[in-house]
């Protein structure tokens, strides 16, 4: 984790809070399956994710991707450029974050829900991390609507039933819906919503990946690449990019070190400020 006051660590307990919760609601309806092959799949497959997801998630946090630590060696033709607030050259593609206050080796944006940055150093786990998340919300959703399947509907299919999963704190106020229901409807709501949300994000980020992007540079239209699919893999999740997925722990070293103008190819308008600079 990079830096920042004690209020930037408030949206990483409320989302640890958020996934213990909603994981031991899973967890409590594997455990509660009927048939035994189906619970020792699913518990299986509960622990595989819960791990791969933690692991991701403890490596990324772990892994710095500020410029602190690293050798910096500018060669100013190259888009070398001066950060005020660090008092350093800064490489190209580095962006300085104003929430970790420190520049940030291939910037992609700061992650508030970890409080940490994503850039050079821990983009491989944020992208593993954010594909594994994707694949637990999926399972928390199959799980919940298993069980929403069989709370809701019990009075057969209406306005009630749509009413109960839609707004369930709006029905349990009105006393149309017992604590238990309520409790399973709100968490399977959350999770819907939050599969949305991550489903989203994850199409951008591998769309921002195959076109060797980050999301700064994105925003601001600079940086585009015409090397393949493949090239952009390496670079950004290693040599084994086709098994980070599996698990956080398979080494897989991306090239150079975060301070090389990469393979991206400037904008007009970068080479444009460049060239005037450099007169
Ligand atoms: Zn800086
Ligand atoms: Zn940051």
């Amino acid at each position: 984790m990079v830096g920042g006051n004690m209020l930037s660590y408030l949206p990483l307990c409320f989302s640890a809070l958020l996934a213990v919760t909603v994981g031991a609601e899973v967890l409590m309806l594997v455990l509660n399956q009927h048939s035994s092959t189906d619970r020792y799949l699913q518990l299986t497959l509960f622990v595989a994710l819960s791990v791969n997801l933690m692991g991701n998630v403890c490596q990324f946090v772990r892994n710095d991707p500020s410029i602190r630590g690293v050798f910096l060696h500018p060669v100013y033709a190259h888009g070398w450029r001066f950060c005020d607030q660090c008092e350093t050259q800064v490489p190209p593609r580095s962006a300085h974050c104003f929430a970790c206050d420190v520049c940030v080796l291939r910037r992609d944006h700061h992650c508030t829900f970890l409080s940490t940055c994503v850039g050079f150093a821990n983009y491989r786990y944020f992208m593993g991390g954010l594909a594994t998340l994707w694949a637990c919300l999926l399972f928390s959703v199959i799980v919940n609507g298993r069980i929403m399947g069989i709370l809701l509907l019990r009075d057969g299919l209406g306005l009630r039933s749509l009413f109960c999963f839609l707004v369930p704190w709006l029905m349990w106020f009105i006393g149309q819906l017992d604590s238990a229901s309520f409790v399973f409807a709100f968490i399977a709501d959350t999770c819907v919503a939050a599969l949305l949300f991550v489903s989203v994000l994850l199409l951008l980020h591998v769309w921002l990946l195959v076109h060797g992007q980050t999301a700064t540079e994105w925003r601001r239209g600079d940086w585009g690449t015409q090397r393949s699919i493949l090239y952009m893999l390496r670079s950004w999740l290693g040599h084994r990019w086709y098994l980070v997925g599996l698990s956080p722990f398979i080494r897989s070293e991306v090239p150079g070190n975060g301070t090389e103008p990469g393979v991206p190819v400037p904008s007009p308008q970068l080479l444009q400020s460049q060239g005037s600079k450099e007169l």
